[in-house]
């Protein structure tokens, strides 16, 4: 079997005008109406295509209204402090993309008189922003000729020129930017990438693609070939690795618990949210939980470590997937009559560990902590 790409464009220059006509035909009539289709405010789409990366239109939804009810100009989000930006964000994930938004806020505001910039390198120098999104916000907004490439219109390429092969190998993702490029309506490149990011989210899916439905089904190579369910190829995917987090949750007699950013491994993995003091585990947690109180935060933590060990209360075990780690939880209660001061640490109610930006692992942790609290009557 060839696994070389297939670097010909998918659709032959004849048939090019009929192809964009039917493709822009059908998603003019057929789009989904989703918040930010209903404005061209380069900020607003900046917003969604960010929150878009990695979480599913149903999921944004809500947290797209939410951020730009709190925050409806990019003037409002350079402003914020970087924790209330964090806590409109807590629950999607992948928190990096809430801080580079906030720098690049702040940019835009200083740099480019608090408008998104019409320059691809302009764009392109903002943090947090990759070719892809520059891509979009620039056509979606402006109309700009730059056609996107991401995992839904690569699908769809690749099965207009029956590709085979990963996808994400580079000669192959070289070959479909081309062949994106060729078929870009460059005079109406705003509907032009989301009607193909729309025929690859709700037509040509993954999994089984609806042929008889495609607008484009005509020129498919891979449907005349009867492989469009065999493309694109699986990846070659990055081994699950396996952690455990061992987190202590401190707390006092009036219900204040200790959280503080860590930047070691364990911090790592949640971008410098508010979190447990927490440490990575082999096979005993306990013991190695005990060790980082005792041993990395011996001055802070003599309060009670000298007073004798707290007895350290295991909390339900639960779960968190980051990408290609799964990550068990494995907390503890301390009480402690009082919590150790640590410059830089925050000591909120547990019940109200909300109000700050946490990650969702963070969150679980503490859900575990209040359920542990309520059984036993405290
Ligand atoms: Fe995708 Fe089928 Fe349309 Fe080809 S015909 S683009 S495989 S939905």
């Amino acid at each position: 079997m060839n696994h070389s790409p297939d670097t010909s464009a998918p659709i032959p220059p004849t048939a090019l005008p009929a192809f964009r006509r039917r493709l822009l035909a059908w998603y003019r009539r057929e789009k989904r109406d989703l918040d930010w289709r209903r404005t061209r405010d380069p900020y607003a789409i900046w917003i969604s295509e960010i929150m878009l990366q990695q979480t599913r239109v149903a999921a944004v939804i809500p947290y797209y209204r939410r951020f730009l009810a709190r925050f409806p100009t990019v003037q409002h989000l350079a402003r914020a402090r970087v924790d209330a930006v964090l806590r409109r964000w807590a629950g999607l994930g992948y928190y990096s993309r809430a801080r580079n938004l906030h720098r690049a806020a702040k940019e835009i505001v200083a740099r480019h008189g608090g408008k998104f910039p019409r320059g691809l390198d302009d764009a392109l120098a903002l943090p947090g922003i990759g070719s892809y999104t520059a891509a979009a916000v620039l056509s979606i907004a402006y109309d700009q000729p730059l056609a996107v490439l991401d995992g839904n219109v690569a699908r769809v390429l690749a099965r207009l020129g029956a590709v085979r092969g990963d996808l994400r190998q580079p000669k192959i993702w070289r070959s479909l930017a081309a062949s994106a490029d060729a078929l870009l309506a460059s005079n109406a490149a705003s509907d032009w990438n989301q009607a193909m990011m729309e025929l690859g989210a709700t037509v040509c899916t993954p999994q089984t693609p609806r042929c008889d439905e495609c607008p484009v089904e005509r020129w498919c190579r891979a449907r005349a070939l009867g492989i469009a369910e065999e493309l694109p190829a699986a990846r070659v995917k990055s081994k699950t690795q396996r952690i455990t987090l061992a987190a202590a949750v401190l707390l006092d007699p009036h219900g204040r618990t200790l959280v503080l950013r860590q930047t070691d491994d364990a911090g790592a993995l949640f971008s410098r949210m508010w979190q447990f003091p927490a440490v990575q585990a082999g096979k005993q947690p306990r013991q190695d939980l005990a060790k980082l109180l005792s041993a990395h935060l011996t001055r802070v933590f003599s309060t009670f470590i000298d007073s004798g060990a707290p007895k350290m209360q295991p909390l339900d075990d639960a779960r968190h997937t980051v990408t290609f780690r799964e990550i068990r939880l494995a907390s503890f209660l301390l009480r402690v009559e009082r919590l150790p001061a640590i410059k830089g640490a925050r000591t909120p109610l547990l019940a109200e560990l909300d109000h700050l930006p946490v990650s969702a692992a963070t969150r679980k942790i503490a859900a575990a902590a209040l359920r542990a609290l309520k059984a036993s009557g405290s």
